[in-house]
This record gives C-alpha cells, sequence and structure tokens, in this order.
C-alpha cells in the first residue's frame, strides 16, 4: 500500500512486514508511516548501534533500547 514517508515525506511502499521485528503496536506504526528505502537506512543503521553498545537481542532491555534508536533515527514518534 503506498504511503508518504514521515522521514523522508516521498511516497513510497512501506518495508516488508518480517523486516520490522517489533512488537504489533510499534510494527503497526513503522508500517504505516515508512517506506522501504527508509528502513534499509535503519537496517544499516542497526547494524552500528548493535555493535556500538554491544546489543544482545535475547535481553528485553537492548531490544527496548534498539526500537528507541529506530524510532528516533525515522521520525516516528513512540
Ligand atoms: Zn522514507
Amino acid at each position: 500500500m503506498p504511503l508518504t514517508c514521515v522521514r523522508c515525506q516521498k511516497a513510497g511502499e512501506a518495508p516488508p512486514p518480517h523486516r520490522v521485528p517489533f512488537p504489533p503496536a510499534v510494527k503497526e506504526k513503522v508500517l504505516a508511516s515508512i517506506c522501504a528505502s527508509c528502513w534499509r537506512e535503519w537496517e544499516d543503521m542497526e547494524i552500528k548501534v548493535i555493535n556500538e553498545y554491544r546489543l544482545n537481542f535475547l535481553d528485553p532491555e537492548h531490544r527496548a533500547m534498539l526500537q528507541k534508536a529506530c524510532l528516533e533515527f525515522l521520525n516516528v514518534p513512540a
């Protein structure tokens, strides 16, 4: 479904849902407001964030940090 991306302000398609590893409410928000190319930019940034902070996906606190960093990067209100 085409959308106007809140980050780049361009019309685009939502990212593939299976690439957005967040709880349903957050995932819906990302899928409704972010285009696929901005999501790809986040995926590159995510690797840097994970390395910089040595985040562990199995740690709920780390997952919450990553989610917050993602929403800030994408300009999506939490
Ligand atoms: Zn965008």
